[in-house]
């Protein structure tokens, strides 16, 4: 059943729930139709709740479609990662998978029907001298010499084309609609070209491709799809879309609805962009956790719903605009706090030897998994008289508000005692590479009996029980809002993007953690083990870092 708390939402939602009131269409069906030629990323993610989610509210259906009309660019893996992308980020097509190379024979016929109705012909003309020959947005284009072509030779060559008789680029299969339009992409498109070029699907059965513009909207016709949502640059296409169906024979009659791409601060969403840096070796992969792909973001460990939400909270809008990335972070702490079990870990340890407390001693402490979730329980930690603390919870000349450790300040150590700094060790070069403290056995739990004040908690690892660990902490990959605005995209990058962290300490627990599983390491943002961590070689990766890391601390 329509969702009515879906309409009036935004102007998609708006025109779907108007064409269900006025019986223009009976049900809805949406496709999200990927090229594969990369990964998915965060824009697809906008697209895919847009299409999936207007289906689902309106008790419709959404297709997976793959745009598969150009061979060389088009691999298999891409395939693979759309699918699984598509399913992580939450949707389901059910048995709705196509492509449109599923539709070749059906759109190599419809070409037929146009050049036998006068509507299509085929030209001579190189790629560069129809560019040539297509005018400007201010001058018409000239007509090729070839466009008053019979029917009956453009079938001839049509079908020569299809049988290989001719090299790529030799000729193309072009609308025959107006030189001298305002649009112009409605002076004489191309519909079909050669390629002779293996597909992943059909092999070698075809040597001419269509093009995307006479692929999709009749794909979307064959599919029944009311109501074919897409971006903005697609608008000027849309005289196009409807004059292909308005001439074939299609069993239905799709419309096409523009809407804003998504844009976010500090990162670049073209896939053209994105295959360089991975081809270039910018960074490790497509789901190197600092792109902005899904992969990269599950790697990363942020989960599916704060995308959606992220996404939902953006909004449908008709301008193009650029989010603000704080937005997105936003999003990812809020399900992130609810969800991420609390550990301790020290990402730059410094030791600190506790000298009254027993030599060999060990005691479990218990420790809270989740304050925002009481039914997540409680852990046990161990403690003993040598400690791993935070290397920045040290300063041998505090300033006046620093409230951690110094000589002589006491400070609290999470779910512990609370400790005093006695004396510095440091090493010939004058580095700190020791504390020593003692500490009052009366305050297990970390409270004074006498009620005295400590301004700081600390966390903490024993230094005996605790697992060496790397981890990684990432930045924007790119060093400027807009990237690319001063002309180069790659002189953007940020050259300190990927800090790693190669001498961290985890509570023992944290060697159980669940590849892509968030935690949060108190005091430090959210993490979640890397999809090459193991447990002889433990490796982490920094979802986000928590909005104030140390003024919750009191530091
Ligand atoms: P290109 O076509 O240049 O390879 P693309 O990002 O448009 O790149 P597609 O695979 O064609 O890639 O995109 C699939 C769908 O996702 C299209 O409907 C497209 O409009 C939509 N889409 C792509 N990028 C964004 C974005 N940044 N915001 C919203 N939707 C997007
Ligand atoms: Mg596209």
């Amino acid at each position: 059943m329509p969702d009515v708390a879906a309409e009036s939402r935004d102007f998609i939602r708006d025109i779907i729930a108007a064409d269900l009131r006025s019986g223009r269409t009976k049900s809805v069906v949406t496709r999200f139709p990927p090229e594969p030629n990369g990964y998915l990323h965060i824009g697809h993610a906008k697209a895919i709740c847009i299409n999936f989610g207007v289906a689902q509210e309106f008790g419709g259906r959404c297709h997976l479609r793959f745009d598969d009309t150009n061979p060389t660019k088009e691999e298999q893996e891409y395939i693979d990662a759309i699918e699984r992308d598509v399913r992580w980020l939450g949707f389901d097509w059910g048995t709705h998978l196509y492509h449109a190379s599923d539709y070749f024979a059906q759109l190599y016929d419809w070409a037929e029907h146009l050049i036998r109705t006068g509507h299509a012909y085929v030209d001579d003309l190189s790629a560069s001298e129809m560019q040539a020959m297509r005018g400007t947005l201010t001058e018409p284009g000239r007509d090729s010499p070839h466009r008053t072509r019979s029917a009956e030779e453009s079938l001839d060559l049509f079908r020569r084309m299809r049988a290989g008789e001719f090299p790529n680029g030799a000729r193309t299969l072009r609308a025959r609609i107006d030189m001298s339009s305002g649009n112009i992409n409605l002076r004489d498109p191309v519909l079909y070209r050669i390629l002779h070029a293996a597909h992943p699907r059909t092999g070698t059965a075809w040597v001419i491709y269509p093009t995307y513009d006479f692929a999709h909207g009749q794909s979307d016709a064959i599919e029944h799809v009311t109501h074919s949502l897409c971006t903005l640059e697609f608008e000027d296409h849309r005289p196009l879309y409807d004059w292909l169906l308005d001439h074939l024979p299609v069993p239905s009659r799709p419309r096409q609805y523009e809407s804003a791409r998504l844009n976010i601060g500090y990162t670049v969403l073209s896939k053209r962009v994105l295959t360089e840096l991975v081809r270039q070796g910018h960074v490790e992969g497509w789901d190197d956790p600092r792109m902005p792909t899904l992969a990269a973001m599950r790697r990363r460990g942020i989960p599916p719903e704060a995308i959606r939400d992220f996404v939902r909270r953006v909004g449908v809008a008709r301008a193009n605009s650029v989010v603000d990335v704080a937005m997105f972070d936003h999003a990812v702490r809020e399900h992130l706090n609810r969800a991420a079990p609390r550990r301790m870990a020290v990402l730059r340890p410094l030791k600190l030897v506790i000298e009254n407390y027993p030599e060999g001693q060990v005691e479990d402490l218990d420790a809270v998994n989740n304050p925002e979730d009481t039914s997540s329980g409680t852990r046990r930690i161990p403690f003993a008289r040598e400690i791993y603390v935070e290397a920045a919870d040290f300063m041998e000349n505090p300033p006046k508000k620093f409230y951690r450790l110094s000589p002589g300040r006491e400070v609290r150590l999470r779910y512990a005692y609370l400790v005093t700094c006695r004396a510095v060790v440091k090493n010939a070069a004058g580095e700190v590479v020791e504390l020593r403290a003692t500490y009052d056995p009366a305050s297990r739990g970390g409270n004074a009996p006498d009620g005295r004040k400590v301004q700081a908690t600390l966390h903490w690892v024993s230094a005996a029980h605790a697992v060496p660990a790397e981890v990684r902490l990432y930045e924007h990959l790119f060093a400027r809002p807009d990237p690319g605005a001063g002309g180069d995209v790659f002189a953007d990058l940020n050259p300190a993007s990927l800090e790693r962290l190669r001498d961290c300490r985890l509570e023992p627990s944290l060697t159980a953690a669940a590849v892509g599983e968030a935690v949060q390491f108190e005091r430090n943002g959210y993490f979640c083990a890397d999809t090459t961590s193991r447990p002889d070689r433990l490796v982490f990766n920094r979802t986000i870092a928590l909005r104030d890391s140390y003024a919750k601390a009191g530091g």
